[in-house]
Order: structure tokens, then C-alpha cells, then sequence
């Protein structure tokens, strides 16, 4: 069997204070009309990263919502995981070479994955491109199947791309983050886009008292009463730690005693994070106040929560996106963001809303100092960033829109519903 990751079950009625009356009457006729669906959401991995992050919000709520849904977790060693990971960077246009080898290694882990696949569903939600190809290799069953991409796939290497075709082609729908994300090869597939959004009740999210959270920073070594800028990111190429790095550097120059925290989960699936944590720790060597910490070392979601609420800035320096939760995540507890223009960034931060977006290290220099050093202008963007992200990125519009999805589906599908 496939392993399950245990999540609690999330009554709606407690998002009830942070939604409009509109939406809570949408969500609960949907959720009416859907009772009882089967529903089993599919990923690589049970932490690190924005994906196993969703799931843990979004599962609990269907279940509060009266459907019986499950998260399992595909296993996958490293030999499979350096593959996927080849995979997601080509899908994001980084240079990539496909193999044979690869390619074998990639249908033999998911041939195998999908004999572990047991259990009668409705629909099954199969995330990213780890375990894209199971749904052709599990056989019956009645189940509507959705695969759901998180990451920019606008400019594909064309190799993976034409050799995931096929399995793409065999879902009943298949969900991008934004439109501009639907690679022009897959414009024929039944394709439709939906931002994801953030929990905010979960212990990453949900309001801390100040002194509590600069308690945490304290713990992990972060002097709260100077200024902070922080980026929390997989370590990964495409979020450019070193090129945050070098952006403190120069800010520090004018803002003496800033300090910079680079928060950093290492998730199962991506076996780069290793190298990258350790090139980063011989760069920040000898600057006490850089402080890089992990999962491993005990960053979990409330130190996230306290670095993003005690931060006078959050730089999130991505060169290639494809929502970036951590943004929502900042711009829910009030701090200013600086990031890269890309991806799903410029939908949270409209102008003139959160912070700026930003191209090159130059204007990251300069918006960081602006913010450091204009406290009314940070509190503005901030707050007008908070209530963009309430309005359109809690994950509680997020289901909604995956509830409509599921509900259009299933009602043109014999799979009968099962009472709760
Ligand atoms: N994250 C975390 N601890 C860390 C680094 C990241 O919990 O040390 C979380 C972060 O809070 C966010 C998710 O991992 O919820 C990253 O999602 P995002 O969409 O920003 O990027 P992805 O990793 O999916 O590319």
C-alpha cells in the first residue's frame, strides 16, 4: 500500500470568520453536493516544500467538508528522485539531456508505485511529475483522475515534455497555476488553471503573540531587536540563495547590524538541497550574523512562522516560480516582500501591494533599503498585501475551485456517490 500521512479533519465553520457569506454558501453547496466522494490526493513527499504544504490544509478541510479524502505518498529512493528532479528543472527550461536510462528508471518506479495503489475512489489527484505516469499503469476502477502541476512549465524542454505527453494526455483534467503556465503542446488536453493559497490556521500561519516569536528567532540566534531579512526556500538553484547572499552584503553596507536568516527545508524528493546547503554554509563563513538553518536543525512551520512575523523585510530572490506559498505566507502576517518578478509572485503582489517585484540585484538592493528604512511605506505595502492575500489566496478559495472542479467531472461520469 501506498503510505498515508495522517491529517486531522478541518470543520469549515472555523475559516467562517475570514471568509465572505458569498463564498462560505458557495463552499457549502458544493461541498452539499459532493458528500461522501472518495477522494485520494497523490504526492512525493510528506514535508518540504509548497506542495506537501497544501495538502496538509487541503485534506483536512474536504474531510470537514463531509468527503472521504486521503493524502498517500509515493515511496522513491534517490536513483528515482534525481531523476524527478532532472524532470522539474527541464520542465522549467533548464538544459536537460534524457536519457534512456532515466526514462527507464522513471516507468519502472511508477509501474511499481501503482501496484502499491489500492483502495476504490471517486477521483484521485495525482500532484506533480513524480507520480504523473501511475495513472497509466493502475488498472480499473471508476475514479476520475486530475493531475495537478505546481511548477512553471511555459518554456518545457521539449524532450521531457514530449516523453510525459502521453501520460499527461490519459487525465481527466489537468490543473496549471496560471494559464501562462500551459505549454503550447498541451493546450489540446482538458486543461484548466487555479492558484493554490495558504492555511491560515495551520502553525505556520496562524497569528503568534510578538514576544513568543521573538523568543523562537532568539532560539535559533537572530537578535529580534535589529533588523532582519530573511528568505525561507528550499535550497534550490531556482531560489537563488547565493544571489541573497550577495544582495545582504551590499545592503548591510548601509543598514549596519542587518542581519540575514536563510530558512531551508530539505525535502525527500530533492536530492540537490544537500550540495547547495553546503556551499552556502563555506559562503557565509565568517559573517556571525548570517544565520542558515533547516528542518534537520529544528526550523519547523512555527520558526517559519515567527522569521516571516518578526522580519522587517522577506526577500524571496526566485529566478523561476511556480506559485512561491512563502510569499502569501509573509504577506498574511503583515511583513514586506522583495521578490522576483516570475511565476505566480506577480498575482500576489499587484502594484502598489506587499512590496515590490524586482529584476536585478541593483533594484533588490535598493526596495530592501527602501523598506528598512521607510517604515511607513513597509507598513502600507504590508498591509495592503495582507488583505490581497485574504481575499484571493486562502486556501479555502483554493478548494472551492477544486470542489467545482471535481463536481463538473464527476457529474459527467457513471462513478455513483457513496453517502457519508
Ligand atoms: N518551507 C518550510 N521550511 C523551510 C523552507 C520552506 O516550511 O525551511 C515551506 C514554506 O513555508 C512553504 C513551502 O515550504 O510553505 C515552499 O513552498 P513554495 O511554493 O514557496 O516553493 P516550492 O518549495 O514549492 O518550490
Amino acid at each position: 500500500m501506498l503510505q498515508t500521512v495522517d491529517v486531522d479533519i478541518a470543520p469549515l465553520s472555523e475559516y467562517a470568520a475570514l471568509m465572505s457569506p458569498e463564498r462560505l454558501a458557495a463552499l457549502e453547496d458544493l461541498a452539499a453536493a459532493l458528500r461522501g466522494l472518495r477522494v485520494a490526493h497523490v504526492s512525493a513527499t510528506p514535508y518540504g516544500g509548497g506542495v506537501s504544504e497544501l495538502l496538509r490544509s487541503v485534506v483536512p478541510l474536504y474531510r470537514g467538508l463531509g468527503l472521504h479524502a486521503v493524502w498517500h505518498v509515493i515511496p522513491g529512493d534517490e536513483r528515482f528522485f534525481a531523476v524527478t528532479k532532472g524532470f522539474h528543472n527541464a520542465l522549467q527550461g533548464a538544459p536537460y539531456q534524457l536519457t534512456a536510462a532515466a526514462r527507464e528508471t522513471y516507468l519502472m518506479y511508477n509501474t511499481h508505485n501503482a501496484q502499491l495503489m489500492e483502495g476504490d475512489y471517486d477521483a484521485v489527484f495525482i500532484h506533480d511529475p513524480q507520480p504523473l505516469a501511475l495513472r497509466a499503469f493502475v488498472e480499473g476502477g471508476g475514479a476520475v483522475w486530475i493531475w495537478r502541476c505546481h511548477i512553471d512549465t511555459s518554456e518545457p524542454n521539449a524532450a521531457v515534455l514530449e516523453f510525459l505527453t502521453p501520460f499527461a494526455e490519459s487525465y481527466d483534467a489537468v490543473v496549471f497555476t496560471l494559464e501562462s503556465f500551459i505549454p503550447r503542446a498541451w493546450r489540446h488536453l482538458p486543461v484548466t488553471a487555479m492558484p493554490p493559497g495558504i492555511d491560515p490556521l495551520s502553525p505556520k500561519n496562524m497569528p503568534l503573540p510578538p514576544e513568543v516569536a521573538q523568543r523562537i528567532v532568539r532560539w535559533l540566534g537572530v537578535d529580534p531587536h535589529r533588523p532582519i531579512l530573511t528568505q525561507v526556500s528550499r535550497f534550490d538553484p531556482w531560489k537563488d540563495p547565493l544571489g541573497v547572499i550577495g544582495v545582504y552584503r551590499a545592503v548591510r553596507e548601509r543598514v549596519p547590524g542587518l542581519q540575514l536568516a536563510l530558512l531551508g527545508s530539505m525535502a525527500l524528493d530533492d536530492p540537490e538541497g544537500w550540495d547547495l546547503y553546503h556551499t552556502i554554509v563555506d559562503e557565509c563563513r565568517g559573517d556571525p550574523d548570517i544565520h542558515v538553518a533547516t528542518n534537520i536543525t529544528g526550523v519547523s512551520n512555527i520558526e517559519v512562522n515567527a522569521f516571516q512575523s518578526c522580519s522587517d523585510v522577506v526577500i524571496q530572490k526566485s529566478i523561476r516560480e511556480g506559485f512561491g506559498l512563502v510569499v502569501s505566507e509573509t504577506l498574511w502576517k503583515g511583513t514586506p516582500v522583495v521578490a522576483g518578478n516570475t511565476g505566480g509572485i506577480p498575482l500576489q503582489m499587484p502594484p502598489g501591494t506587499g512590496g515590490f517585484l524586482v529584476d536585478d540585484p541593483a533594484e533588490y538592493e535598493r526596495r530592501i533599503h527602501d523598506l528598512l528604512t521607510d517604515r511607513d511605506l513597509a507598513r502600507d505595502l504590508a498591509e495592503r498585501g495582507q488583505r490581497h492575500v485574504q481575499e484571493h489566496f486562502l486556501v479555502t478559495r483554493l478548494v472551492e475551485d477544486e470542489l467545482r472542479l471535481l463536481h463538473r467531472l464527476v457529474a459527467g461520469h457513471t462513478t455513483a456517490q457513496h453517502p457519508a
